[in-house]
């Protein structure tokens, strides 16, 4: 049976006697930050005790997306921020997925990244992260969102975009390693661009515009 089976099993086994399975459907309208374009997406809910999952349709049908975004006020989007695609969130990711058991997409470069000569330290890091994990809970850790906690444990978050540093893996031939801030220079740029234009709106700039 493979690990996925048998944390499913132990999970559908471990539920109590009185949980119902609570079905919900919403119909969110999404956008990313500095862009105009909305998207709606349909997003389905199943939740049995305490364990959730969820998963979203996108709405491509023209008129059923107008209705939506018409009556939707702008207000009431969900915004989103795009991520950067660099090497530590691509290494992060292909680790999830190789432990997820799940195979990545045939164009997906961070699948290479783990058969690079860095590749197996980083996936025995994974590995020794995920077990010690597992240790400290009963709960089945078997979920791509329970597997990215388990990594993400006790790693800074990248000040900018809140990507997790993975300290300990190695990069390009090099240690990744805990006092780092941020997770590639374009966010330690814009992080600091925002700084500087946030100490320029101080007190005497708001002044001079009224
Ligand atoms: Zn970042």
């Amino acid at each position: 049976m493979s690990a996925l089976r048998r944390g499913l099993h132990k999970w559908h086994t471990a539920c109590q006697r009185t949980d119902r399975l609570v079905e919900r459907t919403e119909v969110v309208v999404v956008r990313l930050r500095g862009q105009q374009r909305r998207d709606v997406w349909r997003r389905h809910t199943r939740q049995l005790g305490t364990r959730r999952v969820g998963w979203s349709e996108l709405v491509t049908d023209g008129d059923e997306r107008g209705h939506v975004i018409r009556t939707r006020a702008r207000t009431e989007d969900r915004v989103y921020r795009a991520l950067p695609a660099n090497a530590m969130r691509r290494l992060g990711d292909a680790l999830v997925l190789w432990l997820a058991d799940v195979s990545p997409a045939q164009d997906d470069q961070g699948g290479a990244m783990l058969e690079s000569p860095d590749g197996r330290h980083n996936r025995r890091w994974a590995e020794r992260k995920l077990r010690r994990a597992r240790s400290r809970t009963t709960r089945p850790l078997v979920t791509v969102a329970d597997i990215y906690r388990a990594l993400g444990h006790g790693c800074r978050l990248c000040h900018d975009c809140h990507t997790p540093i993975l300290a300990g893996c190695r990069i390009d031939g090099r240690w990744v390693n805990r006092a780092r801030a941020f997770c590639g220079a374009p966010c330690k740029m814009r992080w600091r661009r925002r700084k500087r234009a946030a100490t320029q709106r101080g007190p005497e700039s708001i002044h001079a515009n009224q």
